[in-house]
């Protein structure tokens, strides 16, 4: 618990970015520090237990879930915002504040009835989780948890993501 109350020190609010209004939160020092890295790390992978494979968001879900999968024994799939990939298995789109935004998947790395472990950043209103989640289940894997390192609560992205099971190692 004295290792999670140092991650949440270190995770930095940022007023009014990337827009007037919002306040953003910065988790780039957890990952720097190499302490607070590795009880992120652990903690997911210990969530991640019977999942074949760890699915990382664009762009900061790549670096907790690389981390993440290594620790669970696993491999890792990064879902990519649209344009970035040679080939694509499944594409969402889906609206955000201001317009909208689009995921992919990649072909060939996923097979059906894999049981995947997702993981991102931070949970804000669910958007991006519930495209990646929507985007493996086109692909016919089984998503078994969502994992982030900060849920902003009062977003209610949790609505979204239906019954699936969400492991936030923070709260805002
Ligand atoms: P959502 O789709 O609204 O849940 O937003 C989640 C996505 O946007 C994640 O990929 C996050 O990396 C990013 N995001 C949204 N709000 C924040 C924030 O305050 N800090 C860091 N990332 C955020």
């Amino acid at each position: 618990a004295d290792d999670l109350l140092r991650v949440a020190e270190l995770v930095r609010s940022v007023p009014d970015y990337p827009q007037p209004g919002v306040l953003f939160r910065d988790i780039t020092p957890v990952l720097a520090h190499g302490e607070s890295f590795a009880t992120v790390t652990t903690e997911l992978a210990a969530n991640a237990g019977e999942a074949d494979l760890v699915v990382g968001v664009e762009a900061r879900g790549f670096l907790l879930g690389a981390a993440v999968a290594l620790v669970a024994g696993v491999g890792t799939v990064p879902v990519r915002k649209a344009g970035k990939l040679p080939a694509v298995a499944a594409s969402r789109s889906y609206d955000l504040e201001y317009g909208s935004a689009t995921l992919e998947l990649p072909a060939g790395v996923v097979e059906p009835g894999t049981r995947v472990y997702v993981v991102d950043d931070v949970l804000a209103t669910g958007g991006t989780a519930a495209a990646a989640c929507a985007l493996l289940a086109d692909a016919g894997a089984e998503v078994v948890g969502f994992g982030t390192l900060l849920e902003l609560a009062a977003l209610n992205g949790r609505a979204k993501l239906g019954d699936l099971r969400i492991d936030a190692l923070l709260n805002a």
